[in-house]
């Protein structure tokens, strides 16, 4: 298996989130690419590049509004005199669907759903190149391969049609499976990161063509809050076709495996043709999060449980954060996928 990668990748380092209130050292540091290259490497996939297919894929996803704010805030934010080093919203709207402002401050409490994105130099370049990464591993599976590994960082789930959250600014799944349906193909999204999927799911919410699926630990206390509750399922013509499978806080192998096998049960419901997996690592008993508390084994299954539907598989890496075992649960993962 092929897996992609662009060391632009790399540069955006963000410094600061803030949780509860207080400043913390942002989880989604460089460093985490060094753990998941070599969990790739140690499960036998090799390292294609990542090519630049353009803006075309990422605007059937993301707003032109949005782009442009990604593309231009850090320097307009560099003007205002007194600001932060990295863009950090601190106004929000009430409700997003009134005026559109036409200052940076504005914009940025427009466009960012919270702290945990902060924007610096390299953000965008460094986004732009994970959402490449992910179009990249698409094709090769559109060009016949079984199944493909997108390295994306930064990570994209949380991210919107136009708001930024999470850690996550380009919603790489969502270009993947948008990416899929332009080319003809019917594409369930099954997102097992720790945390809800929100952006993906607000990005399809009313697309009967894309099924979107989560396994995560439940909002009613956790981020993403707003998002992730059973009860959310679409709307319009697309009301069915998106599928949340909240579990209580510090559950294990068991109590996942079986949602996953609920959400995949409905994969095949929906007669998808490819699955995008959301490919999270973050329900690691060992995680930094400490959400949920499946193990290496555990990953190893949830590889299986994929490799079994036998359908081509788009993996595009989300969460997942620095703790000694980052790289072998990838690794675990993909050989469960495998059958090594
Ligand atoms: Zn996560």
């Amino acid at each position: 298996m092929k897996f992609f990668f662009d060391e632009a990748q790399r540069l955006h380092n963000p410094v600061n989130f803030l949780s509860s209130g207080a400043a913390q050292p942002n989880p989604e540091q460089p460093g985490r690419v060094q753990a998941l290259l070599d969990g790739a490497k140690a499960a036998g996939l090799t390292q294609s590049a990542t090519e630049d297919h353009g803006m075309g894929p990422i605007g059937r996803v993301h707003s032109a509004e949005y782009v442009h704010f990604l593309r231009h805030i850090y320097k307009r934010w560099q003007r205002i005199e007194g600001a932060s080093p990295e863009v950090i919203p601190n106004i929000h709207p009430d409700r997003r669907t009134v005026s559109y402002p036409k200052s940076a401050v504005g914009q940025a409490g427009f466009h960012m759903a919270d702290t945990a994105c902060p924007i610096s130099e390299h953000t965008f370049h460094s986004a732009y190149w994970s959402a490449q990464t992910a179009i990249s591993a698409t094709n090769d599976v559109l060009a016949g391969a079984h199944a493909s590994y997108a390295l994306c960082r930064p990570p994209g789930h949380h991210a919107f049609a136009d708001l930024a959250g999470g850690f996550c600014f380009f919603n790489n799944s969502a270009i993947a499976a948008a990416h899929l349906k332009q080319n003809g193909l019917r594409a369930a999204v099954v997102d097992v990161d720790l945390h809800h999927g929100n952006g993906t799911q607000g990005i399809f919410y009313a697309d009967p063509d894309v099924l979107t699926v989560s396994v995560h630990a439940d909002p009613i206390r956790y981020y993403p809050f707003f998002w992730g509750h059973a009860h959310e399922r679409g709307e319009g013509d697309a009301l069915g076709t998106n599928l949340n499978l909240p579990l209580k806080m510090g559950t294990g192998d068991e109590g996942f495996l079986e949602a996953l096998d609920r959400g995949l049960e409905r994969v095949q419901d929906f007669g998808a043709d490819i699955i995008v997996v959301a490919l999270g690592l973050d329900a690691f008993e060992g995680d930094p999060f400490g959400g949920l508390s499946v193990s290496e084994q555990g990953f190893a299954e949830i590889g299986k449980r994929f490799a079994r539907m036998d359908m081509p598989c788009v993996m595009v890496q989300e969460g997942g954060y620095l703790c000694d075992e980052l790289g072998d649960n990838l690794t675990a993962f993909m050989n469960g996928f495998q059958g090594v």
